[in-house]
Protein backbone atom coordinates (compact mmCIF):
# COMPACT_ATOMS: atom_id res chain seq x y z
CA UNK A 1 0.00 0.00 0.00
CA UNK A 2 1.30 3.92 -1.16
CA UNK A 3 2.27 5.64 2.40
CA UNK A 4 0.70 8.35 2.88
CA UNK A 5 2.45 11.29 3.17
CA UNK A 6 1.59 13.45 6.47
CA UNK A 7 0.77 16.63 6.79
CA UNK A 8 1.28 19.14 8.80
CA UNK A 9 -1.43 22.04 10.50
CA UNK A 10 -0.99 24.94 12.28
CA UNK A 11 -3.93 26.06 13.79
CA UNK A 12 -4.18 29.88 15.95
CA UNK A 13 -6.74 29.65 18.78
CA UNK A 14 -7.11 26.46 19.04
CA UNK A 15 -8.03 25.46 22.56
CA UNK A 16 -11.37 26.31 22.03
CA UNK A 17 -14.71 27.05 20.22
CA UNK A 18 -14.20 26.46 16.49
CA UNK A 19 -10.51 26.33 16.50
CA UNK A 20 -10.53 23.68 19.16
CA UNK A 21 -12.75 21.57 16.77
CA UNK A 22 -10.79 22.26 13.84
CA UNK A 23 -7.80 20.91 15.75
CA UNK A 24 -9.78 17.74 16.28
CA UNK A 25 -11.30 17.60 12.66
CA UNK A 26 -7.80 18.01 11.17
CA UNK A 27 -6.56 15.29 13.42
CA UNK A 28 -9.20 12.82 12.54
CA UNK A 29 -8.15 13.85 8.86
CA UNK A 30 -4.67 12.47 9.64
CA UNK A 31 -3.04 15.95 9.87
CA UNK A 32 -0.09 16.71 12.73
CA UNK A 33 -1.22 19.42 14.54
CA UNK A 34 -0.09 22.72 16.40
CA UNK A 35 -2.13 24.75 17.82
CA UNK A 36 -1.81 27.62 19.82
CA UNK A 37 -3.46 29.80 22.16
CA UNK A 38 -3.97 33.25 24.64
CA UNK A 39 -4.32 31.51 28.12
CA UNK A 40 -6.09 28.45 29.17
CA UNK A 41 -3.08 26.10 29.58
CA UNK A 42 -5.54 23.31 31.27
CA UNK A 43 -8.26 23.24 27.82
CA UNK A 44 -5.02 23.39 25.88
CA UNK A 45 -3.34 20.09 27.85
CA UNK A 46 -6.43 18.44 27.64
CA UNK A 47 -6.99 19.05 24.30
CA UNK A 48 -3.42 17.76 23.01
CA UNK A 49 -4.30 14.53 25.31
CA UNK A 50 -7.47 14.21 23.52
CA UNK A 51 -5.94 14.13 19.50
CA UNK A 52 -2.74 12.38 20.50
CA UNK A 53 -4.94 9.60 21.02
CA UNK A 54 -6.00 9.83 17.40
CA UNK A 55 -2.42 8.80 16.96
CA UNK A 56 -0.97 11.62 14.96
CA UNK A 57 1.43 13.82 16.50
CA UNK A 58 0.13 16.90 18.23
CA UNK A 59 2.11 20.42 20.17
CA UNK A 60 0.89 23.28 21.63
CA UNK A 61 1.98 26.37 22.66
CA UNK A 62 1.08 29.41 24.40
CA UNK A 63 1.19 31.87 21.99
CA UNK A 64 -0.24 35.81 21.29
CA UNK A 65 -0.79 36.12 17.57
CA UNK A 66 -0.86 40.09 17.93
CA UNK A 67 3.33 39.04 18.53
CA UNK A 68 5.15 38.39 15.77
CA UNK A 69 8.38 37.60 16.82
CA UNK A 70 6.77 34.56 19.16
CA UNK A 71 4.38 33.50 16.30
CA UNK A 72 8.04 33.03 13.92
CA UNK A 73 8.98 31.74 16.89
CA UNK A 74 5.92 28.93 17.01
CA UNK A 75 5.88 28.67 13.42
CA UNK A 76 10.03 27.82 13.53
CA UNK A 77 8.92 25.23 16.33
CA UNK A 78 6.58 23.46 14.66
CA UNK A 79 8.31 22.92 11.59
CA UNK A 80 11.43 21.43 13.78
CA UNK A 81 9.14 19.30 15.23
CA UNK A 82 6.76 18.30 12.79
CA UNK A 83 8.00 19.36 9.96
CA UNK A 84 7.04 21.89 7.25
CA UNK A 85 3.50 23.31 7.60
CA UNK A 86 0.89 22.45 4.86
CA UNK A 87 -2.14 23.81 6.15
CA UNK A 88 -2.60 27.08 8.25
CA UNK A 89 -6.12 27.93 9.57
CA UNK A 90 -6.27 31.02 11.64
CA UNK A 91 -9.20 30.80 14.35
CA UNK A 92 -7.90 33.45 16.75
CA UNK A 93 -10.41 36.30 17.03
CA UNK A 94 -11.92 38.79 20.39
CA UNK A 95 -14.77 40.80 20.37
CA UNK A 96 -15.17 44.38 21.92
CA UNK A 97 -18.81 44.99 21.46
CA UNK A 98 -20.02 48.60 21.22
CA UNK A 99 -21.35 51.43 19.53
CA UNK A 100 -18.96 53.65 17.55
CA UNK A 101 -19.93 56.50 19.57
CA UNK A 102 -18.99 54.67 22.94
CA UNK A 103 -16.21 52.73 21.77
CA UNK A 104 -12.91 52.55 23.65
CA UNK A 105 -9.95 53.66 21.63
CA UNK A 106 -8.02 50.50 22.98
CA UNK A 107 -11.18 48.22 22.27
CA UNK A 108 -10.56 49.57 18.82
CA UNK A 109 -6.80 48.64 18.92
CA UNK A 110 -7.15 45.26 20.76
CA UNK A 111 -9.77 44.04 18.03
CA UNK A 112 -7.68 45.03 14.57
CA UNK A 113 -4.53 43.57 16.38
CA UNK A 114 -5.93 40.14 17.47
CA UNK A 115 -7.75 40.12 14.56
CA UNK A 116 -6.30 40.98 11.47
CA UNK A 117 -2.45 41.90 12.47
CA UNK A 118 -2.42 38.27 14.27
CA UNK A 119 -3.56 36.74 10.58
CA UNK A 120 -0.75 38.83 8.91
CA UNK A 121 1.65 37.93 11.70
CA UNK A 122 0.70 34.04 10.88
CA UNK A 123 0.59 34.47 6.98
CA UNK A 124 3.70 37.02 7.16
CA UNK A 125 5.59 33.78 8.68
CA UNK A 126 4.36 30.80 6.99
CA UNK A 127 4.28 32.19 3.84
CA UNK A 128 8.28 31.92 2.62
CA UNK A 129 8.37 28.20 3.10
CA UNK A 130 5.54 27.70 1.63
CA UNK A 131 6.55 29.13 -1.99
CA UNK A 132 9.60 27.22 -1.80
CA UNK A 133 8.30 24.37 -1.81
CA UNK A 134 5.26 25.52 -4.22
CA UNK A 135 2.99 23.62 -1.59
CA UNK A 136 0.41 24.88 1.14
CA UNK A 137 -3.28 26.36 2.14
CA UNK A 138 -4.33 29.02 4.62
CA UNK A 139 -7.92 29.12 5.89
CA UNK A 140 -8.33 32.26 7.20
CA UNK A 141 -11.79 33.34 9.67
CA UNK A 142 -13.84 36.13 9.04
CA UNK A 143 -17.52 36.41 9.58
CA UNK A 144 -20.85 37.57 8.00
CA UNK A 145 -20.24 40.69 10.02
CA UNK A 146 -16.70 41.00 7.70
CA UNK A 147 -19.08 40.94 4.65
CA UNK A 148 -22.41 43.27 5.96
CA UNK A 149 -20.91 44.73 8.85
CA UNK A 150 -23.17 44.50 12.10
CA UNK A 151 -24.13 47.42 14.37
CA UNK A 152 -22.10 47.68 17.70
CA UNK A 153 -19.20 45.77 16.37
CA UNK A 154 -17.62 48.22 13.69
CA UNK A 155 -13.89 47.37 15.07
CA UNK A 156 -14.85 43.63 14.53
CA UNK A 157 -16.47 44.27 11.30
CA UNK A 158 -13.49 46.26 10.17
CA UNK A 159 -11.10 43.48 11.56
CA UNK A 160 -13.17 40.58 9.90
CA UNK A 161 -13.64 42.45 6.38
CA UNK A 162 -9.61 43.65 6.51
CA UNK A 163 -9.41 39.87 6.66
CA UNK A 164 -10.98 39.17 2.81
CA UNK A 165 -9.04 41.53 1.45
CA UNK A 166 -5.66 40.37 2.67
CA UNK A 167 -6.73 36.46 2.05
CA UNK A 168 -8.13 37.79 -1.92
CA UNK A 169 -5.03 39.44 -2.47
CA UNK A 170 -2.94 36.79 -0.66
CA UNK A 171 -4.51 34.02 -3.38
CA UNK A 172 -3.72 36.16 -6.15
CA UNK A 173 -0.02 36.53 -5.18
CA UNK A 174 0.73 32.98 -4.28
CA UNK A 175 -1.55 31.50 -6.63
CA UNK A 176 1.28 30.95 -9.40
CA UNK A 177 3.02 28.95 -6.04
CA UNK A 178 0.40 26.43 -5.76
CA UNK A 179 -0.59 27.40 -2.63
CA UNK A 180 -4.67 28.57 -1.82
CA UNK A 181 -5.61 31.04 1.00
CA UNK A 182 -9.38 31.70 1.52
CA UNK A 183 -11.74 32.64 4.23
CA UNK A 184 -14.56 31.50 5.91
CA UNK A 185 -17.24 33.82 7.53
CA UNK A 186 -19.25 32.04 10.06
CA UNK A 187 -22.42 33.09 11.13
CA UNK A 188 -23.85 32.91 14.34
CA UNK A 189 -21.98 29.99 16.37
CA UNK A 190 -22.50 28.34 19.74
CA UNK A 191 -18.95 28.69 21.52
CA UNK A 192 -17.80 30.90 24.12
CA UNK A 193 -17.28 33.98 22.28
CA UNK A 194 -21.44 34.04 21.48
CA UNK A 195 -22.40 32.50 25.03
CA UNK A 196 -21.83 36.12 27.04
CA UNK A 197 -24.33 37.26 24.83
CA UNK A 198 -27.61 37.85 26.65
CA UNK A 199 -30.37 35.47 25.94
CA UNK A 200 -32.28 38.51 24.55
CA UNK A 201 -29.34 39.16 22.23
CA UNK A 202 -29.49 35.30 21.03
CA UNK A 203 -33.32 35.43 20.52
CA UNK A 204 -33.23 38.75 17.86
CA UNK A 205 -30.38 37.36 16.28
CA UNK A 206 -32.31 33.97 15.68
CA UNK A 207 -34.91 35.42 14.52
CA UNK A 208 -32.80 36.23 11.04
CA UNK A 209 -31.51 32.56 10.83
CA UNK A 210 -33.69 30.74 8.36
CA UNK A 211 -32.19 27.58 9.34
CA UNK A 212 -33.71 28.51 13.44
CA UNK A 213 -30.65 27.54 15.34
CA UNK A 214 -26.84 28.66 16.22
CA UNK A 215 -24.25 26.57 14.48
CA UNK A 216 -21.97 24.35 15.77
CA UNK A 217 -17.87 24.65 15.87
CA UNK A 218 -17.85 20.87 14.70
CA UNK A 219 -19.87 21.95 11.77
CA UNK A 220 -17.27 25.08 10.62
CA UNK A 221 -14.03 22.95 10.98
CA UNK A 222 -15.90 20.55 8.57
CA UNK A 223 -16.23 23.08 6.21
CA UNK A 224 -12.66 24.19 7.28
CA UNK A 225 -11.44 19.98 6.58
CA UNK A 226 -12.43 20.91 2.70
CA UNK A 227 -11.01 23.98 2.41
CA UNK A 228 -7.67 22.37 3.37
CA UNK A 229 -8.23 19.17 1.50
CA UNK A 230 -7.55 18.03 -2.14
CA UNK A 231 -11.19 18.78 -2.63
CA UNK A 232 -10.78 22.03 -2.90
CA UNK A 233 -8.06 22.04 -5.06
CA UNK A 234 -9.82 24.25 -7.28
CA UNK A 235 -10.62 26.71 -4.85
CA UNK A 236 -9.22 29.46 -4.15
CA UNK A 237 -10.06 33.28 -3.03
CA UNK A 238 -13.11 32.31 -1.77
CA UNK A 239 -15.52 33.34 0.93
CA UNK A 240 -17.28 30.38 2.35
CA UNK A 241 -19.94 31.61 4.39
CA UNK A 242 -21.74 29.31 6.82
CA UNK A 243 -24.60 31.06 8.73
CA UNK A 244 -27.57 29.30 8.88
CA UNK A 245 -28.79 31.51 6.23
CA UNK A 246 -28.70 34.86 8.46
CA UNK A 247 -27.07 36.58 5.40
CA UNK A 248 -30.48 36.08 3.06
P1 LIG B 1 -13.59 31.68 21.10
O1 LIG B 1 -13.64 32.95 21.86
O2 LIG B 1 -14.34 30.51 21.61
O3 LIG B 1 -12.06 31.23 20.89
C1 LIG B 1 -11.11 32.15 20.46
C2 LIG B 1 -9.76 31.55 20.51
O4 LIG B 1 -8.82 32.56 20.14
C3 LIG B 1 -9.32 31.04 21.89
O5 LIG B 1 -8.64 29.82 21.72
C4 LIG B 1 -8.35 32.11 22.39
O6 LIG B 1 -7.35 31.58 23.23
C5 LIG B 1 -7.76 32.56 21.05
N1 LIG B 1 -7.19 33.90 21.14
C6 LIG B 1 -7.81 35.07 21.44
N2 LIG B 1 -6.92 36.08 21.44
C7 LIG B 1 -5.72 35.53 21.10
C8 LIG B 1 -4.42 36.04 20.93
N3 LIG B 1 -4.14 37.34 21.10
N4 LIG B 1 -3.41 35.20 20.61
C9 LIG B 1 -3.66 33.88 20.44
N5 LIG B 1 -4.88 33.34 20.58
C10 LIG B 1 -5.89 34.15 20.91
O7 LIG B 1 -14.03 32.07 19.62
P2 LIG B 1 -14.75 31.22 18.47
O8 LIG B 1 -16.20 31.48 18.54
O9 LIG B 1 -14.24 29.83 18.47
O10 LIG B 1 -14.21 32.00 17.19
C11 LIG B 1 -13.12 31.53 16.41
C12 LIG B 1 -12.97 32.47 15.22
O11 LIG B 1 -14.18 32.48 14.47
C13 LIG B 1 -12.72 33.92 15.63
O12 LIG B 1 -11.83 34.53 14.73
C14 LIG B 1 -14.08 34.55 15.51
O13 LIG B 1 -14.00 35.93 15.26
C15 LIG B 1 -14.66 33.79 14.34
N6 LIG B 1 -16.12 33.79 14.33
C16 LIG B 1 -16.84 33.28 15.36
C17 LIG B 1 -18.24 33.34 15.31
C18 LIG B 1 -19.12 32.79 16.41
O14 LIG B 1 -20.33 33.01 16.34
N7 LIG B 1 -18.60 32.12 17.40
C19 LIG B 1 -18.87 33.91 14.21
C20 LIG B 1 -18.08 34.41 13.18
C21 LIG B 1 -16.71 34.35 13.25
Amino acid sequence: MAEIEPRVALVTGGSRGIGRATVLRLARDGFDVSFCYQSNETAALELEKEVAETGVRVMHRKVDVRDIDLVRGLVAETESTLGPIDAVVTAAGITRDNPLLLMQDDDWHQVLDVNLDGVYNVCRSVVFTMMKRKRGVLVNLSSVAGVYGNATQSNYSASKAGIIGFSRALAKEVGPYGIRANVVAPGFIDTDMTSVLTSQVKEKALESVPLGRLGRADEVADLVSYLVSDRAAYVTGAVLQIDGGISL
